[in-house]
């Protein structure tokens, strides 16, 4: 553990707040303010992520360590540490909030691996912060787990995320109103270490171009310096083409990002600015889901249920719009319009160009086809989803196996998927009509079946975390059992390959968590 080297150029190099005691306040001209994680009761390690360690140099043995429990609690600062809360904005649900911040993050600084990379630590859940509010900084060992498990799930299907070293139990009650109906209730307390490259948001950039001048051009070349150093030139000021660059990445991660939950079936959630990091790494895992039948409308977020703002279908949509907030920000540093709203446009076309090799890819095809073929195709899939309840995980995996256009064979493969046992007259004729061009497609591409299939399994997951597994995991981590948070550590290790022992992991959701709360229904309570 003290082999961790501190590096901690945040706080180097950026205006501090001046104010050293904690209690919630306004914070201006400062990017930070310094804050120790509160005391925890009784510490308890729930489950580690090896992968997650290595990325530190920790060993197993580190991670099984006396000191790693108290210290990713947050009851022990290492040599180095320094724990600090940064200060940021946002827009919620599309409008601005003002000042957020770290409002139940506690940094512990940054590390430069033995590889020289920089690996951020943050502590969730672990005290109150000048920046909590009317919260109370802590978290809940429910989201604790959501988050956890849903971080390394992404990872290792090979969706840019920030990754969670630990969960640990704190030991306390914290009290939550999970479905704000009046009905609070204590929960058991917990506290997740996570790590990125950086923890910078949106919102951190939104909220310093509103105040006096510099403190925006500090934290941006802050920002290329440290999160970007590949684009610094050697001995060169950082200039306005410099920063379209960088913008012009920040487009780009965010649409593979994008791109990526399209393809798994991943749902956000809450994709205020404030939960967008510059990085273009999913971070914020709250009120989260997974698609289960193919439904573009649909949103886990009890708090969106009206709106459908996060929906499935609207993710690249609202990650325009917040890259548009982002630009707005950096304006000043500009001071011309066309050439940002050149790189805005461009995220569209990139994203549809993107997208459609995604789908392909899900297909099997080689490569994207010049007319409309494919479209053709994929637009009578999604007309056959609208009509047929169907489980778009299962579907994807269960067509690797798919040979022929033959309905009935077909039929046998694939409805494993379909939540409803019958198919209505109009199903049937768009599958018919679907499979027939599926064929087609499949036959006038030059790759073997066998090159297809390898393609279809890298890009089909058969393991994601599915809502009502994750809510079935933390059911049994309330009673004190963790072998389920286990288990699904393991399969989702491994999200592409067939795993046969855990079959039972690959199944549709089940009737009961069709509407139960936690399974298809999440409130922002966590
Ligand atoms: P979220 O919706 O989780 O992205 O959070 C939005 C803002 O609320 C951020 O500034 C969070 O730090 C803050 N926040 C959320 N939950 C808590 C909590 N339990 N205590 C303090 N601040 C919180
Ligand atoms: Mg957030």
């Amino acid at each position: 553990m003290n082999t961790l080297n501190f590096d901690n150029q945040f706080v180097k190099q950026l205006p501090v707040d001046k104010v050293e005691e904690n209690y919630p306040r306004q914070v201006q001209g400062a990017c930070y303010s310094w804050v120790k994680p509160k005391h925890m009761q009784a510490p308890a390690m729930v489950a580690y992520s090896t992968e997650a360690a290595e990325l530190l140099g920790l060993t197993e043995q580190d991670c099984e360590s006396s000191s790693f429990l108290n210290v990713f609690s947050g009851n022990e600062q290492l040599d180095g540490m320094q724990a600090y809360a940064s200060c940021y904005g946002g827009h919620q649900f599309g409008n601005w909030a003002g000042q957020l911040g770290d409002g139940r993050a506690i940094n512990l600084g940054d590390i430069i691996n033995q590889q020289g990379e920089r690996w951020a630590l943050q502590l969730k859940g672990a005290g109150p912060t000048p920046y909590s509010r009317t919260a109370d900084g802590l978290a809940v060992l429910r989201s604790s787990i959501r988050e956890f498990l849903c971080s390394e799930a992404m990872y290792h299907l090979g969706v840019p995320t920030t990754r969670a070293l630990s969960l640990v139990t704190t030991g306390e009650e914290v009290v939550r109103d999970v479905m704000y109906d009046g009905n609070p209730a204590p929960e058991l307390g917990a506290v997740v270490c996570r790590l990125a490259p950086s923890f910078t948001r949106f919102g951190h950039f939104q909220y310093y171009a509103q105040q006096e001048s510099g403190l925006l051009k500090q934290f941006v070349d802050y920002t290329i310096s440290t999160d970007f150093p590949h684009l610094l030139k050697a001995g060169a000021e950082l200039d306005k083409q410099t920063y379209l660059t960088w913008f012009q990445e920040v487009c780009d991660t965010t649409c593979d990002m994008i791109v990526g939950w399209m393809r798994v079936g991943f749902v956000h959630g809450v994709m205020n600015t404030d939960n967008m990091s510059i990085l273009g790494l999913t971070i914020d895992y709250g009120p989260y889901g997974w698609l289960e039948s193919y439904d573009p409308n649909w949103t886990p977020n009890t708090t969106d249920s009206q709106h459908h703002r996060y929906a499935f279908g609207q993710q690249a949509q609202i990650a325009h719009w917040n890259l548009y907030q982002l630009a707005n920000a950096i304006y000043s540093l500009i001071d011309e319009v066309e050439p940002l709203e050149k790189i805005l446009n461009g995220y569209a076309e990139k994203h549809q160009c993107q997208w459609n090799l995604m789908m392909v890819q899900k297909l099997g095809f080689s490569k994207v086809l010049g007319d409309d073929a494919d479209n053709d195709v994929v637009q009578t899939l999604f007309a056959f989803f609208a009509e047929h309840e169907t489980d778009m995980t299962l579907f994807f995996r269960q067509l690797i196996q798919l040979k022929t256009a033959d309905f009935s064979q077909a039929i046998e493969l694939l409805s494993v998927s379909f939540y409803a046992e019958i198919m209505n007259e109009k199903a049937t004729a768009l599958l018919k009509e679907w499979l027939t061009k599926y064929h087609q497609r499949t036959t006038a591409d030059p790759t073997t079946q066998e090159q297809r299939q390898t393609l279809m399994q890298r890009v089909n997951p058969k393991y994601v975390l599915r809502n009502y597994l994750a809510q079935q995991a933390i059911e049994k981590a309330e009673q004190g059992h963790y072998a389920m948070v286990h288990e699904l550590m393991s399969a989702l290790k491994n999200p592409y390959d067939e795993q046969p022992q855990y079959e039972h992991l690959a199944q549709k959701r089940p009737d009961w968590a069709k509407h139960k709360v936690g399974c298809s229904m999440l409130s922002c309570s966590s």
